[in-house]
């Protein structure tokens, strides 16, 4: 079969490997099409070394027909199209022990720790597939991974019908906050990013929100205007390491100031960098800081949705390209990140 696979970091080839063979638990999936994640991004420039071993068959979020089925499989028919749920944990650890899976300490993902969807085929455990619903198209489906990250993270918080929300961070992962979070509240929203561009495409989808470009407004004033001084119940932190204006604090610091009383800070960035809170800020307002990381069966959430039609992926969408072009794809997010948020990468 013919794969994406990272030589060397910074460099795909599109070679010929040999097709994966399957367990009597897994089955064959023919990929259609895989998106590329910030992970990805990290990836490719060598920074999840020496987690990643080279040469790798990247890709995480990946959809597309099953084309052969181990002999312990039940409930499954070949053609049938399914997203794969890339999370491999381990069972065991205390996490795993309460059920408590995206804080398994030996977390493992398929397109990371083993290969992935930038191939034709991959093979999976059945106990990770999902079945994809005729009423959503190919492209769309492609998205049911980012979307479980944004499913989870508004179910770590807690967000209910009538919450104002803030989200720091209008990237990949924040607008897919912002699209789970939209189909459980249509309270105030607040999008920060210092990329007009994102900003706009969070405005086309949802015109009745707020977009607060934080290099030309504070985001806090701005919000505890719109509130009446009251802060909204609930902010997200995905902006990451960005850029702090004079005057300002960092995104976790902000969007703690940003809530009310008794309100919710969850946090998703994964930087190794410091970041210096004034812990008074929380406790003053006996504030919750919650984290979310992966995903926990999300999956069926984000499916449901895409079949009712609540969610706006055309917004997530800036590009699609065949798989025989992944260095161009990572090359062109890396050179422009303004101009894409998900492009994916089809076998079509
Ligand atoms: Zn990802
Ligand atoms: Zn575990």
């Amino acid at each position: 079969m013919k794969a994406a696979v990272l030589t060397e970091y910074r460099n795909f080839e599109y070679l010929d490997v040999p097709k994966p063979e399957i367990k009597d638990s897994e089955v064959l999936v023919k990929i259609t099409s895989a998106s590329i994640c910030g992970t990805d991004q990290h990836i490719f420039k060598g920074e999840f070394h020496p987690r990643t071993k080279l040469p790798l068959i990247p890709g995480h979020e990946f959809v597309g027909t099953l084309e052969e089925i181990g002999k312990d499989v039940r409930g499954h028919n070949i053609g049938e199209r399914v997203a794969v749920d890339p999370i491999i944990w381990c069972g065991k650890c205390p996490a795993c022990k309460i059920g408590h899976y995206p804080a398994c300490t030996s977390l493992k993902l398929l397109g990371i720790d083993m290969d992935g969807g930038f191939a034709e085929y991959v093979a999976a455990d059945a106990s990770m597939l999902y079945k994809i619903d005729k009423k959503i198209s190919d492209r769309d489906s492609a998205l049911v991974e980012p979307y479980s990250i944004g499913f989870h993270a508004s179910k770590r918080a807690g967000v209910q019908p009538g919450d104002s929300l803030a989200i720091y961070g209008a990237g990949k992962i924040g607008q897919s906050i912002l699209q789970a979070s939209r189909t459980i509240t249509q309270e105030m929203l607040f999008i920060v990013d210092i990329i007009p561009k994102r900003l706009e495409i969070a405005k086309t989808a949802y015109p009745e929100i707020t977009t607060i470009n934080a290099r030309e407004e504070n985001p806090v004033e701005v919000i505890m205007d719109k509130t009446g001084g009251k802060g909204v119940d609930i902010a997200f932190e995905v902006a990451g390491d960005a850029k702090i204006f004079e005057g300002r604090t960092n995104p976790v610091r902000e969007a703690i100031r940003s809530i009310r009383g008794a309100g919710k800070v969850c946090v998703l960035s994964l930087e190794n960098t410091e970041v210096s809170l004034v812990m008074k800020e929380l406790i003053w307002k006996e504030g919750l800081l919650i984290t979310s990381r992966v995903s926990h069966g999300e999956y069926k959430d984000a499916l449901e949705h895409l079949v009712i039609g609540d969610l706006k992926p055309e917004a997530l969408i800036s590009a699609i390209l065949p798989m025989k072009r992944t260095q161009e794809a990572f090359e062109m997010i890396e050179n422009e990140p303004e101009n894409y948020l998900k492009v994916l990468l089809t076998n079509s």
